[in-house]
This record gives structure tokens, C-alpha cells and sequence, in this order.
């Protein structure tokens, strides 16, 4: 019987330790991946502290799969072959029984499957995953660069396309982390005209590396709303920061019938009054990820313009290190964990 390194977290708020786990094989309409890397996600913090209900330790997190079909379990082998790179992000998998899986709106299962919830996740080096969270790795994107794309890179992507913005209007991207990053690429990608907003002056130069047409710093003393209404007012802020703060302060800078799209998450209540909303129509909307098959969009759409994410990858072994840099905000800008070669190759 073989087994397989995991970074576990034996209690709510533990620092990982490296053990072993037995494989076991996959059950029907499940499939084996042999994982080549997995992302760190803001999130991941709210599994390692059992910040959500349900939460089982010793918990292995990681939704942020990259790697290879290693076993396939009944059901599956007419779509997935060994062999075959996949992702599986925050949709691990949906209930098909639901509501809105009745709906055909997967993401929003009463019963949705997050790994490292529903399942063991990617700080291992195995994962057994429902076969409908697989999306398809395409040539051109490594393990490395694959994995930000089933959380971060879907959860920017899918928040811009399902928005309001059309080519050509103002769009701002508040946060210039591991989502941000993308957020930004994806939004100039798109032909939005695109405004990074984060805090400091010396981030400017990377805002214009990532393609933003306006920089806000939003520590320079201008309001950010006001910054914003002065050149024009957006019709869509992507909100990639985990500030509620930071959220509620761009409100007043959207345009007429503007869209506020929540997807960083904060324990904290955002502040926005009735009166804010009312006269210019606003609307506050949270976005929840994407399924497979919007990840394979993401990936695909990144492969077409050439949008790869900054990741800084390190063995599993430095799961604590890693984890600490992406808590600390000095992550440049997605903590990558290696699992194998493939997964250390950027
Ligand atoms: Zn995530
Ligand atoms: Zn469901």
C-alpha cells in the first residue's frame, strides 16, 4: 500500500506538519490526482483558524489544484484518461439535487464541495476529487501558473465577464494581491479602461506593468472615491481586498447604476448607507467563484492574451513559510506550493 506527504494542521490555528497519509483508491465519479502544485489562498487562513462551520482537523487545505489524473474511480474513464492535467479550485464539486443545481447554477450549491472542507485539498500530494470539479490544464500554462487560475484567476475573471462593464468603460480593481494582480491583466485584457487602486506610491510602476491605464494610492489623501469620480466614475469595482474598510470607501466613486463585486472576503461588515445606493442606482453584488468549466475559460482566455500569474513557489515542507508570507501581504503575488518538477517549473 503506498502513501503520500501531506502538510496537515492537527487543530484551529496549529502550524503545519508534514505526515503521511495512506492512498486510497477512487471512488465512482471520483478521480485520484497526483498534485504538481497548489495555490495559498486568502481563504485557506479561514480553514487553518476553523473559522467556518464544520471545519474538520486534522485538515488538509488547498483549493488551488494543479496536477495529473493519477487513477480514475467508475464513471469517469469516458472523460478523464491517466495522464491528463487538471485544476480543481474553489468548486470542488456540486450536489446536483439542489435548488440552483436544479437551476443549472452549480456554483451556488446549497451543498457545494470546497477541497479542504468537503474533502482533503491540495497541501497534499494527492487529492481525490469529484470528476466534475476538473478543469482542463491546456498547453502553455505549467502546474505553477495553472493552479492561481482554479481560485484567484476564475474568482477576477468570472467577476469582470458576469459584470455590467463593457469595453471601454472605467473599471477599478481595489487590491494588488494574488487576486488583484490577475484582476488588473484580466480587466485591461478585456478593454476595460482599467484603475488599480492599492495603498503606496511604489506600486504605480507595477499597476503600468499590469497593464492599468490610472494608478490610485489610496494613502495619498484624496478619497479614493473622489480620485475616482475625477476620472469619471466606475462603472464596476472589482473589490480584491480583504478590507471592508478599503471596499466601502470606493462606493461613492462609482458611476450611475455602477456595480460594487465583492470578492474579498473580511470578517468585518462593509458601510454603506441606503442614501448611497439609492440616488445613483448602485448595486452591491458578492461573487462567488466559478465552476470547472469557467476555470478552463480563465485558462484559456490567459493562454489567448498571454496573462500569466507571479507566483513564488516553495516545497511543502515550507508550508509554514509560505503560508506566513501570504498572511504577512509580502507574497509577490501568489504563494505557490511545489508539490513535484512540474510544480516548481514557473
Ligand atoms: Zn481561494
Ligand atoms: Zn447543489
Amino acid at each position: 500500500m503506498s502513501s503520500y506527504r501531506v502538510a496537515q494542521v492537527g487543530a484551529a490555528g496549529a502550524p503545519f506538519e508534514i505526515t503521511e497519509r495512506t492512498t486510497r483508491r477512487p471512488g465512482p465519479h471520483e478521480v485520484r490526482i497526483a498534485v504538481d502544485a497548489c495555490g495559498i489562498c486568502h481563504s485557506d487562513a479561514m480553514f487553518v483558524n476553523g473559522a467556518l462551520p464544520d471545519v474538520q482537523f486534522p485538515l488538509v487545505t488547498g483549493h488551488e489544484i494543479a496536477g495529473r489524473v493519477a487513477e480514475t474511480g467508475d464513471g469517469t474513464g469516458g472523460h478523464w484518461q491517466v495522464g491528463d492535467r487538471v485544476a480543481v479550485g474553489w468548486f470542488g464539486g456540486s450536489c446536483h439535487h439542489c435548488a440552483a443545481c436544479r437551476q443549472g447554477d452549480f456554483v451556488v450549491c446549497e451543498e457545494l464541495k470546497v477541497p479542504g472542507w468537503s474533502y482533503d485539498g491540495g497541501f497534499g500530494a494527492e487529492v481525490i476529487a469529484p470528476a466534475d470539479a476538473l478543469a482542463r490544464i491546456p498547453t502553455g500554462l505549467s502546474a505553477a501558473e495553472a493552479a492561481p487560475m482554479a481560485c484567484a484567476g476564475v474568482t477576477t475573471y468570472n467577476g469582470l465577464r458576469r459584470s455590467p462593464a463593457r469595453p471601454g468603460d472605467l473599471v477599478a480593481v481595489l487590491g494588488l494581491g494574488g487576486l488583484g494582480h490577475l484582476g488588473v491583466r484580466f480587466a485591461a485584457a478585456m478593454g476595460f479602461e482599467t484603475v488599480a487602486i492599492a495603498r503606496g506610491a511604489d506600486k504605480a510602476e507595477l499597476a503600468e506593468e499590469l497593464g492599468a491605464h490610472h494608478y490610485i494610492d489610496s494613502t495619498a489623501g484624496t478619497p479614493v472615491a473622489e480620485a475616482l469620480r475625477s476620472l469619471g466614475g466606475a462603472r464596476v469595482v472589482l473589490a480584491t481586498a480583504a478590507n471592508s474598510a478599503a471596499i466601502s470607501a470606493t462606493v461613492d466613486g462609482l458611476a450611475h447604476r455602477g456595480e460594487l463585486v465583492v470578492i474579498g472576503a473580511d470578517a468585518e461588515p462593509l458601510t454603506i448607507t441606503p442614501a448611497q445606493l439609492l440616488m445613483p442606482g448602485l448595486v452591491v453584488r458578492g461573487h462567488p467563484s466559478g465552476t470547472a468549466r469557467d476555470v478552463e475559460d480563465t485558462m484559456a482566455f490567459s493562454v489567448l492574451q498571454g496573462i500569466r500569474p507571479m507566483v513564488e513557489t516553495m516545497p511543502l515542507e515550507q508550508a509554514n513559510e509560505a503560508y506566513g508570507k501570504m498572511l504577512a501581504g509580502t507574497a509577490r503575488f501568489r504563494m505557490v506550493l511545489a508539490h513535484t518538477e512540474a510544480g516548481r517549473a514557473g
